[in-house]
């Protein structure tokens, strides 16, 4: 059987379990292709008004997958991820907006994933579901070796801390947003790649250790409930005191990363460190992103010789 996962929303963070899930039950994984602007269009076309871009762009992918013809697709109905925190209200109802905006779908394999009460409320929906497509031995094995890739996977992105620090030479910068924004190159318009080339340490939040975020976003007076918000300002926090600038890469239309990157926007302030807010919906043009953030590193650049004393031009400012 051939089951499609479109690549998009959740797919950045939980591909390693689900391919080592399905795979490990037997079932052929197809991927839909990475985003272009015809997929982009195609979700936009497809769906309602108000909705933000990702999950517009989610429709486009499952679209993919349908001209591909796949036999099921794997559209799942997340709640929670995590104890006391919640997912955004849009990745609870996604199979139901599936529905709504694209006609002659394959069947939907939709487990309810709530992690409210913990990890192993998630496994129990992984084996129920894998129950209806394998003999049960089966899918314990596969649910074991997903988890324990998915947990694998994550540690590997987890960076030491001494490499971090800003005063290791060259420019730091935090990229800050939901994962399946900064690392779908058609939608970010590539901007963690292009800082890199640009010569620039960048740091993201899936690469500091979930304990640290943990700590460092309980200053709060009142918790954050949503698992993607706690991320973020738990790493902005975090970050500003060791790195040269933060990028926040939002959407359009998104109520949690309005309240979000104003906060981050806050912090930034208060910390005299430069902030760059990177708003994205079908319209955003390159060129206007790319020239803004030449800017920014321009204003990085500055502030760094500035602080070793030296002219935008190399000189020293200062002669002691
Ligand atoms: S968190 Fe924001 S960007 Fe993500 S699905 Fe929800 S509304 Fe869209």
């Amino acid at each position: 059987m051939r089951i499609g996962i479109p690549r998009a929303l959740y797919y950045y963070r939980y591909h390693p379990l689900w391919h080592e899930f399905f795979s490990s039950l037997g079932l052929e994984v197809v991927v839909s292709d990475e985003t272009t602007r015809a997929i982009m269009d195609c979700g936009v076309k497809a769906a309602a008004d108000g909705i933000c871009l990702p999950v517009k762009v989610y429709l486009g992918h499952v679209h993919n997958l349908v001209e591909k013809g796949v036999d099921c697709l794997f559209i799942p109905y997340i709640i929670s991820v995590e104890t006391k925190a919640y997912i955004c209200p849009k990745f609870m109802g996604l199979p139901d907006i599936v529905r709504n905006c694209i006609n002659d779908l394959p069947p939907l394999l939709s487990p309810t994933i709530d992690g409210r009460k913990g990890v192993r409320r998630i496994m129990k929906a992984y084996l129920k579901l894998g129950c209806s497509l394998a003999p049960v031995d089966k899918v314990f094995h596969a649910c074991r070796r997903a988890f324990a890739n998915q947990s694998r996977c994550e540690q590997q992105l987890i960076q030491p801390e001494n490499q971090l620090q800003h005063n290791m030479g060259g420019m730091v910068v935090a990229v800050l947003g939901h994962e399946y924004l900064l690392h779908d190159d058609f939608l970010s318009m590539g901007i963690v790649k292009r800082l890199r080339r640009a010569g620039c340490r960048v740091v993201t939040a899936e690469q500091i250790d979930p304990n640290i975020i943990a700590v460092n976003h309980q200053f709060l007076k009142k918790s954050m409930y949503w698992t993607s918000g706690k991320r973020i300002l738990g790493a902005a926090n975090h970050l500003l005191a060791k790195v040269d600038g933060i990028v926040s890469v939002m959407s359009f239309a998104c109520g949690t990363d309005s309240i979000t990157t104003d906060l981050v926007d806050r912090y930034c302030h208060r910390n005299q460190k430069p902030h760059l807010v990177i708003s994205l919906d079908e319209h955003t043009g390159q060129t206007g992103v790319l020239t803004r953030i030449e800017a920014f590193l321009d204003l990085l650049q500055r502030g760094k010789q500035h602080e070793n004393h030296l002219s935008p031009y190399g000189k020293p400012l200062f002669s002691h």
